[in-house]
């Protein structure tokens, strides 16, 4: 799995966070989101999955 971002669309809500910690953050400044591991292991694919599937912006996009 690769994640790639477009951030200049980010709304900062932060849900991606939430559930994929470890693989996504936020800015300090402004909240929009930091890509902290671009290719996780497997036991995060579940879970950026399904910040991809919520992310209101669709910001997030898996290549599988
Ligand atoms: S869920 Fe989407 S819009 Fe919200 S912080 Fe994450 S990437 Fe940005």
């Amino acid at each position: 799995m690769k994640i790639t971002l477009d951030a200049d669309k980010c709304c900062a809500a932060g849900q991606c966070v939430l559930i994929a910690p470890e693989v996504f953050d936020q800015r300090d400044e402004d909240g929009v989101v930091v890509l902290l591991d671009a290719e996780p292991a497997a036991d995060q694919h579940a879970a950026v999955r399904e910040a991809a599937a919520i992310c209101p912006a669709a910001v997030i996009e898996v290549h599988e």
